[in-house]
């Protein structure tokens, strides 16, 4: 199929370094590609953008054996420099904010306020990342013998893998990259096979600072491709960590073949997330958060909340309060002005949503709203609500689009039970206004999840806090708090700095 790269409202692409055709590798400071040629899609119209020709597993060797010989040289770089130059990627990409959160928007579907808001959290994990270069302290601890010091020292891993998934493109990359790198190691990055062009507009603009600031173009590799390339990462005895975004099925597998070659994995998997209301809640406050949570992007988020938990007394308002919002989603061109429900990313993820209704309707689900694919070009589908038995096997799985399940209950303990009762503990949310509920909520019997809100949607996690999920999610923790000391290796060093050997006395060397 031609691309529409010369289309007039692509023009903006030519900013972002892009081209009809492009090289997916940034090796060793050079771009290269001598694997398949595929083509980047748009979701709203399923025609072609451009191409980009992919890493081949002899690139990926290549850019590895770059990335060696540049590890030592950057993991000898003070840690405030390191900081210093993800400091600059920050301004690079503040300079082009709104083109790379409109390519965004472009290639993955989702609406620019959204393409835009992801990029911006990059932009603010740079400036936490600064900080952090100058905060990543170890400590002394007393010593039970004589005249000896012990200490905790930390010190770079060398390379840290990332693979990421197609939903967020250019955010989940900045929350590894930019503490991987100011920890003082070399960053390989993998990104979705069907979000090239982000990956290549992203790499580009790193790439200068590293260029501008004569730093060996190694310390940061971009490879585009797909299972193979992301294979060759998780078996790579080079790499000691690999942080790994996606689904929990792909996970599992990387999870394995990291764990054989004794490597250090972060998982960043699937989400099923609840929201659970509460008699007492603000059923406006409720309203707009559910919707908010459940259909933006689509439903492709993490952390979307796939499942309500409604009380029984206010089960009825709320729903019907719910399906009149859902009634005034604006559906379309996920780059225009006023579009709330940008298409699905792509034709299979539509039809694995109507494999998902049908799944549903067999299992005694009830569609409130939705349940169709629209009649229009691209992927689009209505955003969804169901009424289903909570234990309906669908309900276990995440099916990745704008579904929402909503069930009835009549105490605390049993809406948390419902809550927990999932494979997946990524994010969950509880909306009331009783301190009782919302500490029994974050405590020892509350949720099992890794983000536990109150009065607030399943969504929109800040990057201060650490970020990640329990069971089938993984496991792993990103971004903010000290998430930082996974990309790290601690070491605990004892120095005596007498001239006696404790342990040893009584035995007589000579001398
Ligand atoms: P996916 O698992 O299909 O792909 C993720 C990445 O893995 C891609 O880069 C892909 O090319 C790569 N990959 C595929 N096979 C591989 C293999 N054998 N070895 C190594 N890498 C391989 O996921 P997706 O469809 O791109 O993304 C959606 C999923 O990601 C959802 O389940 C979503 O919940 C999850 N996700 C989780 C988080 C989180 O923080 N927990 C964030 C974003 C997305």
């Amino acid at each position: 199929m031609g691309v529409g790269f010369e289309r007039e409202d692509y023009q903006f692409l030519k900013e972002l370094g892009l081209s009809p055709h492009n090289l997916g590798c940034f090796s060793g400071g050079i771009w290269k590609g001598n694997g398949p040629i595929i083509t980047s899609v748009n979701p709203s119209d399923n025609k072609a953008i451009a191409t980009v020709t992919e890493a081949s597993l002899q690139d990926y060797e290549g850019s590895l054996n770059a990335c060696v010989s540049a590890r030592k040289m950057w993991m000898l770089t003070p840690a405030p420099k390191r900081g210093e130059i993800v400091r600059q990627i920050g301004d690079a990409l503040r300079a082009k904010l709104s083109l790379l959160g409109r390519l965004l928007s472009l290639e993955m579907g989702k609406i620019l306020a959204e393409g835009i808001g992801e990029v911006q959290e990059v932009i603010d994990m740079c400036d936490y990342a600064v900080g952090l270069s100058r905060q990543l302290n170890g400590s002394i601890l007393p010593s039970e013998r004589p005249n000896h010091a012990m200490m905790e020292v930390w010190n770079p891993l060398g390379i840290v893998g990332v693979i990421t998934a197609f939903n967020f493109p250019c955010a989940v990359l900045g929350w590894n990259a930019c503490i991987a790198l100011v920890c003082g190691n070399c960053v390989v990055w993998k990104g979705a096979p069907s979000t090239p062009l982000v990956s290549i507009a992203t790499t580009r603009l790193i790439a200068e600072v590293l260029e501008r600031n004569g730093l060996p173009g190694a310390i940061f590799t971009c490879v585009c491709g797909g299972a193979e390339i992301g294979d060759a990462i998780a078996k790579d005895t080079r790499i000691p960590l690999v942080s790994f975004t996606g689904s929990t099925k792909v996970g599992q597998l990387v999870r394995n073949n990291v764990n054989a070659r004794h490597g250090k994995t972060l998982l960043e998997l699937s989400g099923n997330n609840a929201i659970i209301v509460m008699e007492d809640a603000n059923l406006t406050l409720a309203v707009r958060s559910v919707l908010f949570a459940a259909v933006g992007t689509a439903g492709q988020r993490c952390t979307t909340c796939r499942r309500l938990i409604v009380h029984e007394k206010v089960y009825d308002e709320m729903v019907e309060r719910l399906l009149k919002a859902y009634s005034q989603v604006k559906a379309g061109n996920p780059l225009e002005e006023g579009t709330l429900l940008g298409p699905l990313h792509s034709p299979l993820s539509k039809s694995s949503f109507e494999n998902g209704i049908k799944a549903i309707k067999s299992q005694g689900g009830r569609i409130l709203t939705g349940g169709l694919v629209m009649e229009r070009e691209g992927n689009y589908v209505e955003p969804t609500v169901v009424e289903i038995s909570h234990d309906a096997p669908i309900v276990r799985e995440e099916l990745f689009s704008p579904v929402l399940y909503v069930f009835k209950f009549q105490t605390l303990d049993e809406a948390i039970e419902m809550n927990n009762s999932v494979p997946q503990g990524l994010s969950s949310s509880i909306f009331t206004r009783n301190p009782e509920t919302i500490f029994k909520w974050i405590g020892p019997t509350g949720s099992d999840c890794g983000i536990v809100n109150v009065n607030i949607p399943t969504n929109g996690a800040e990057i201060g806090g650490a970020f990640g999920g329990e069971k089938a999610t993984g496991g792993g923790r990103e971004a903010g708090s000290d998430s930082w000391k996974q990309y790290m290796h601690r070491a605990t060093c004892t120095i005596n700095y007498g001239s006696d050997l404790p342990l040893a006395q009584g035995i007589n060397f000579g001398g």
